[in-house]
Parts: structure tokens; sequence; C-alpha cells
């Protein structure tokens, strides 16, 4: 059995029976969550010495995968949390790995990105928030706007300029810290509706070298070489999964769709052509990802160019492939009888994640011709 299909098998036991409620009443997914980190997935990126299964980008990118084609929205809340953990294997010092690998191995702790800000929007790689020089230490203040699992995750990496220099700093912080509050508002979103994605101010926060991941300046290292192939990847990844879910899901629905002289949904040709369309964008997602997820495993040159590609594609593709879904569906998937409307509501958030998909692909096509991209 693959990763893929054993976390799916996970999944449709543990996630998919809260994935309902999370949707309707907009509330995180807790106990999918708990399942997630008692089953030791919260682990997958932690090397063994930690206590974790030392995974590898691959093995990040099925497991995302098989979460999306579940839920989505647990799905991204996880996928964070790795991008996370990942910042700290491969920049923590030694006392910080010691000290958050081997909780998170044991599923005591998950963490969280507060890298976005209103003011810079979807090029989060500008921070605003200040991290002041004090005579100890270094004061935080500023506002983080979308912090996802915020009150159910326990640190939350915060991105910052270097206030010892140039580049930039990525400090822990423990989400109950003096000064870190909380906006009161409720994520209430389109789709991705159990990510309790709020705002998270900062006034006048204490931090000192031990919140810093790795040293000053790092933060670049941090969105370069973690951010861009665990995040960007991880997008692609959930979404490829969502695709691969309406995808099913109509094509079951196609086939058991029957008329009153005998006939069935599938058997009209127009159902056949769209049917076709979504199964091959949805496929082609899915290879494109681990493509992408093999070339980073490998160290290749193309690397990061098939990474970007995965995500354009994944993102372009779910939205189609949801949308010719709720075609097929008809009133059944209108009215909610089948989970279609939601995947549609969820699929909308794939281009719009930092850096968006209009960004990257301007990107692409500089990297692609020799240009420099920020
Ligand atoms: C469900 C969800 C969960 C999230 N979770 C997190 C999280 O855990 N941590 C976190 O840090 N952030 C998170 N975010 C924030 C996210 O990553 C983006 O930073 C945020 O959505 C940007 O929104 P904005 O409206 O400020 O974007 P804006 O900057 O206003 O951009 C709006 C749109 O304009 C276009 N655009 C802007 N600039 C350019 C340009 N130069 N070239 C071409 N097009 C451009 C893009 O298409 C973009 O989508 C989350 C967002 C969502 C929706």
């Amino acid at each position: 059995m693959s990763l893929f299909e054993e976390v799916r098998a996970f999944a449709q036991c543990h996630v998919a029976p809260y994935t309902v409620q999370a949707d309707r009443d907009g509330v995180f997914p807790k106990e999918a969550y708990d399942a997630l980190k008692k089953e030791g997935h919260t682990s997958l990126l932690v090397p063994k010495e930690y206590g974790g299964r030392e995974g590898s980008i691959v093995d990040h990118v099925e497991t995302c995968m098989a979460l999306g084609s579940v839920c989505a929205t647990t799905a991204l809340c996880y996928m964070m949390h790795n991008v996370a953990t990942m910042s700290i294997v491969a920049f923590g010092t030694q006392e910080q790995k010691a000290f958050y690998l081997p909780k998170i191995a044991a599923g005591e702790i998950a963490l969280a990105l507060a890298f976005s800000e209103t003011g810079t929007g979807t090029h989060f790689y500008n921070p605003e928030i200040k991290a002041e020089k004090m005579a100890e230490g270094y004061r935080l203040n500023g506002k983080k706007s979308f912090v996802t699992s915020a009150h159910h995750a326990d640190y939350y990496l915060v991105l910052a300029a270097n206030p010892e220099g140039e580049g930039l700093s990525v400090f822990s912080t423990p989400k109950n810290m003096e000064g870190l509050r909380h906006d009161d508002v409720a994520w209430d979103g389109l789709g991705m509706r159990g990510n309790a994605s709020v705002p998270v101010y900062y006034e006048n926060v204490s931090v000192s070298n031990e919140h810093l991941i790795g040293a000053h300046g790092d933060g670049v290292g941090i969105v370069f070489s973690v951010v861009a192939p665990f995040f960007i990847l991880g997008l692609a990844s959930v979404y490829s999964g969502l695709s691969l879910a309406a995808s099913t899901c109509v094509i079951e629905h196609a086939v058991s769709r029957a008329y009153t002289d005998g006939s069935n949904l599938s058997q009209i040709e127009t159902v056949q052509l769209h049917i076709a369309e979504l199964y091959t964008s949805s496929c082609a997602s899915k290879a494109l990802t681990l493509m992408a997820a093999h070339a980073a495993l490998e160290g290749r040159s193309d690397a990061l160019a098939l990474i970007i590609s995965a995500r354009l594609e994944s993102s372009t593709n779910v939205i189609d492939v949801c949308s010719r879904a709720m075609k097929i569906g008809g009133g059944h998937a209108y009215s909610k009888r089948l989970p279609l409307e939601r995947y549609l509501r969820d699929a909308y958030a794939a281009g719009i994640m930092a850096p968006s998909t209009d960004v990257l692909s301007i990107w692409l096509g500089k990297a692609l011709t020799g240009q420099q991209i920020p």
C-alpha cells in the first residue's frame, strides 16, 4: 500500500466524520487534527533521532494529497504545521530542535505560520511587523492577518524584517505569550471553513534569541528553501487531492443517477466529455505535483520551476474540475446532497494563498527566461 493509500484510508475513518460539521459550522476539525497527532502524522517531517518519521518532501506531498482528497480544510491546517516543522528541522539550533521536535513527534504540540499581513498581502516576504531591538532581546509590534489553526496551534512562526541587519528573521512565539492577542472575529470563509484563520496582534511582545529560529537573516533561507518547496507544493497537493475527490464523486454520481426510462446520466455524451476532461485534469495535477516533489527530492535544477508549475496547474484545474462536477451534479449538487458545492468553495482558495497564482505565474515566466525574481 502506498503512503497516499494508507493516509487516505486513515482519513476516511478519522477525518471524514468531522468534515461536514467543520464546513457547516465553520469550526476547526479538532477531532480530526487530534487523530492526526495521535497516529503520528504530525511527526512526518521530524527526524528519527527526535522520535519522528523522517519523511521526505514526496511523503509530505502524498500525505497532504490524501488528506486533501478527504477534507481540504484539515489538509491545509496540517500542511501549514508541516511547513513550520520543516523550518525548525532545517534552520533551528540544536537547542531548538531538542525543545520542539520531540514534542511535535509525540503529538504534544502543533505549529502555525504567521507570515501574511494586511499591508503587504500576497507579498508576504515583505513583512511590516516591527522587531525592535531592546537592551535585552527584541520587541514585536504589528499584526498578522491570517493565522490558520490560530487558537489550536501552540506556537506561531512569525516572519519579520531582520532587526540586526539585512533580510528576514523568523521568531517562534507561543500562542499565549504576553502581548499576543487574537482578533475576536471568527473565521467565516467562503470555503476552507475549518481553518480558523484569524488575525493575530503582537503588542509589545518580548522575544529573545531563544525565540529566533536559527540565526538573524535566516528568514530568507526559510522562505526560499523551506516555504517555497514545502508550502507551494503542499498547496498543489491539497488541491490535487480535492480534484481527485470531486472527480471520483461525480463519476460515481453519473453512474448511479438513473432515469425512469432505465438510462443513467453517464450515458449522455456531453456528460462523458465533461467526465473525460475532469478526470484528465485531476490526474494531470496529481502527476505534475508528484513529479515536482521527486525533482525536489533529487535536488534537480528544474525543481523550483516544476514546483511552481504544479501549484499553477492544480489551482487552475481544481476550479475547472469542481465547476464541471457541479454542472454534472445538477440539482443534487446544488442542493448539497452531494459534497460538490463544498469542494468548489474550498477550491477557490487554491489560487489566492500567498504568493498567489498570478504572482507565481509572473515569477515562473521570469525564471524561465533568465530574469530575476524576488
Ligand atoms: C484559507 C486561507 C488560509 C490562510 N492561512 C494563512 C496562514 O496560515 N498564514 C499566513 O501567513 N497567511 C495565510 N493566509 C493568507 C494568504 O496566504 C495570503 O497572504 C492572503 O490571502 C493575501 O490576501 P490579500 O487579499 O491581502 O491579497 P492581495 O495582496 O490584496 O492580493 C489580491 C490579489 O491580487 C493579485 N495580485 C496582487 N499583487 C500582484 C502582483 N504583483 N502581480 C500579479 N497579481 C497580483 C493576486 O491575484 C492576489 O490574489 C491564508 C489565506 C486564506 C484564504
